[in-house]
């Protein structure tokens, strides 16, 4: 604490983040990255940009990124999406930040689930907007109908992760609807930075873009696209909203995406293969690491993200974490009531999923 700090800034509970450990020999399941690399295409890409002589960066990139409105469209074109419903931004957490400057910050209190990512609050209290948690039922699920407001209490505006973070649970599509469709005044952003693992037909909120003017749907290249460390998220709505998240983006930064960032992807978002690919190694090793871990006595939420969320009746999740830390395997524990039991666990390729299987094997 300063006497040189704003009132604000005394105030805030920043986010922590997961660890991102110095030493490179752990196996680390903590943060939710993908284990595979990005595209090839991808790394071409941001190496043109760069040349011989890294020449280009010495002019500012688009302010706009218009390239990269233009691929996000093109990748949804099947919606009706255009460059006019595209936001995009550095990382998914701009995004939302924006979000709950531009959209969510109302006189009424936001909704959002009792069990949720951890973010939305600490957003909350550096935009001074008022929240009310709504819990999920006993199976961690999001209840569409606890989100119905009557008209005299209607929600400052509404957002959940789809599938939720940290339980992995996906809400059908239908569900997400009826909370967009029963909040007509209130925005109601669907923070789907994990949807692309939820199968083979992705149930993206994309699809009901056009039919609802309240709808935002915040995506993310650092999960299913490999490309956390460069920093690039999205957000698709109607062309209202969007221009709502500009004025907010050009009073902050007008240059959130850097030349690197922008052409790399842009061709991630082009390299469909290598996408389709990546995530269904992801889909197929979480499925076979569930069954494994089954075996042990584990008993894991339905998950339809690149992790999942378990527990051992017999064991201590905390000393569980400890215990895997040790023998270099880390994994995320949150000391939150309700899930203080569970541990969330990224999945990694099939080599790391064993290593991962072993050291419980050996700790149990
Ligand atoms: C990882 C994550 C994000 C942030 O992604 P970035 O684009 O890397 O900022 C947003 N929302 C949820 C639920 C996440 O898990």
């Amino acid at each position: 604490m300063s006497k040189y700090w704003s009132a604000t800034t005394k105030k805030l509970t920043p986010y922590v983040p997961g660890e991102q450990p110095k030493l490179t020999k752990l196996v680390k399941l903590n943060t939710n990255e993908n284990p595979y690399p990005p595209s090839p295409r991808a790394v071409a890409a941001m190496q043109a940009e760069l040349g011989t002589d890294g020449a280009a960066l010495r002019l500012y990139p688009d302010p706009n990124a218009d390239r990269l409105k233009e691929a996000v469209a093109a990748f949804f074109a099947a919606h009706g999406v255009t460059p006019a419903h595209v936001f995009v931004g550095n990382g998914s957490d701009e995004v939302l930040a924006h979000a709950f400057q531009g959209l969510l910050k109302h006189e009424r209190p936001i909704l959002f689930p009792d069990i949720t990512y951890s973010f939305y609050p600490v957003y909350c209290g550096l935009y001074g907007v008022d929240y009310n948690q709504v819990a999920l039922d006993g199976d961690f699920a999001i209840v569409a109908d606890d989100y119905r407001q009557p008209s005299a209490r209607k929600p400052g505006g509404i957002i959940f992760p789809n599938p939720n973070a940290p339980t992995g649970r996906l809400l059908p599509l239908a569900e997400v609807e009826r909370i967009v469709a029963g909040n007509p005044d209130s925005v109601v952003v669907v923070d789907e930075a994990y949807i692309d693992f939820a199968g083979d037909d992705i149930p993206t909120a994309i699809a009901l873009v056009a039919k609802y003017p309240n709808l935002l749907v915040v995506h993310t290249l650092s999960k299913s696209r490999s490309l956390a460390g460069l920093r690039v998220g999205y957000a698709v709505g109607q062309p209202e909203l969007i221009e709502g998240l500009e004025r907010v983006k050009n009073s902050f930064n007008s240059y959130p995406l850097d030349r690197l960032a922008i052409s790399g992807a842009v061709a991630a978002l082009e390299d469909v293969a290598h996408f389709d690919a990546t995530r269904q190694a992801v889909i197929k090793s979480r499925e076979a690491l569930v069954a494994e871990m089954a075996k042990l006595g584990f008993e894991t939420l339905p998950s339809a993200a690149n992790f999942i969320f378990a527990r051992h009746p017999q064991h201590d999740a905390g000393t569980l974490a400890a215990a895997l830390r040790e023998r270099s395997i880390i994994v995320r524990h949150f000391k939150s009531p309700r899930i203080e039991q569970f541990l969330r666990i990224t999945i990694g390729t099939d080599e790391q999923c064993m290593a991962l299987l072993a050291a419980l094997r050996e700790i149990l």
